[in-house]
């Protein structure tokens, strides 16, 4: 199955409290950060970007 990285959300960084850009869950237990390994932000060290899942209404997105 080809992977589609581009279809997930990605909005600009917010300040202060990350909230679920779709619900607007600010709880951060309800907000899943995880690795995202379609993104690369650095090569050498290898960094990757991170990924956010709202545990309210299941919006995946990403932060520019
Ligand atoms: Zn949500």
């Amino acid at each position: 199955m080809e992977e589609k990285p581009d279809e997930i959300l990605t909005i600009e960084k917010i300040e202060g409290r990350r909230k679920c850009p779709s619900c607007g869950e600010e709880n951060k237990n309800m907000i899943h950060e995880s690795v995202d390994k379609t993104r690369i932000i650095n090569d050498y060290p290898r960094v990757y970007g991170n990924k956010y899942r709202c545990g309210q209404c299941g919006t995946e997105w990403r932060e520019k």
